[in-house]
């Protein structure tokens, strides 16, 4: 397992990857404050509410749906992020809402999830890190970008491995499209449909006593929405007997465990 949780406790993982190239390109434009986009438990939002605080921006947050307050919110407003809390229908346009903003002509627009070209090119370098070859890479998907990032590092480093993608999503076909559009090639890569349990962040007993059970035997903290499900995906496909004898596998923990602050009442008997 490849621990991207021990990068840092609030930016965590693939999101650190994710913003490295992002707020670089904010320095370099003389931009001063950083505005991104997500759900009332992002650890996306989490990580660039302190990756913000560690580099010196202002940040602003645009979160989809009524104004709540949870822990993930109140460690952002801890680092001094600024929440905004829009409609639904409001967050889908999000060019809207960040030229709408005062400040928008100092500021450095970062995607909802940290997605896009940056946050791919961040997470390719995941792979020369790696010191031997594997036949076998698992990882998680929610926008792809990391998954993209991954399969662009296999390419450049001429590396054999085989890249599984497990969308947490239903209908996670559209993880293929969106990792080519940032320019991976697919040829090495493989997509695992079946383990989104009903959909982003639902879970099933299964799903569950699985992680639970793997915590418990491994002292590694997973959670359900990501690295649960990619986990029980690698486990099931062990159990069919879908790799040869003697393949090496790697699989990427992507972090993300301030996301099981709203998870643990699934954990509570
Ligand atoms: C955000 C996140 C992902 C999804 O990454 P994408 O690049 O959006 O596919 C996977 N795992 C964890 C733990 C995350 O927090």
């Amino acid at each position: 397992m490849k621990r991207d949780d021990m990068i840092h406790p609030f930016i965590s993982g693939n999101k650190w990857r994710k913003l490295k190239y992002n707020l670089l390109k904010a320095k370099e434009l003389g931009k001063d404050t950083l505005i991104t986009f997500g759900g009332a438990w992002s650890n996306h939002i989490l990580a660039v509410a302190c990756a913000a605080a560690s580099a010196g921006f202002y940040a602003k947050a645009f979160i989809r749906g009524e104004e709540i307050s949870n822990t993930v919110l109140d460690m952002c407003r801890l680092f001094g992020m600024e929440l905004l809390f829009v409609s639904r229908e409001d967050y889908k346009d999000k060019e809207k809402l960040f030229n709408g903003l005062q400040e928008a002509d100092r500021s450095f627009m970062i995607d909802e999830g940290g997605s896009g070209t940056e946050g791919a090119r961040g997470c390719s370098e995941l792979v020369g890190e790696l010191e031997r070859q594997y036949d076998h890479i698992f990882v998680a998907a929610g926008t792809g970008t990391t998954a993209a990032g991954i399969a662009m590092g296999i390419a450049q480093e001429d590396k054999k491995s085989l890249l599984h993608v497990v969308p947490v999503l239903k209908g996670g076909g559209f993880i293929a499209d969106e990792m080519l559009l940032l320019g991976a090639n697919l040829q090495q890569s493989r997509l695992h449909l079946d383990y989104h349990f009903g959909g982003y962040a639902k879970v099933k007993p299964e799903l569950i006593q699985f992680v639970q059970s793997f915590v418990r035997q491994t002292g590694i903290m997973i959670e359900p929405t990501y690295t649960g499900k990619a986990l029980f995906a690698l486990h099931d496909l062990l159990e069919k007997d879908m790799f040869e004898k003697g393949s090496q596998i790697l699989f990427i923990h992507t972090g993300g465990l301030t996301g099981l602050l709203g998870q643990l009442k699934h954990f509570q008997d």
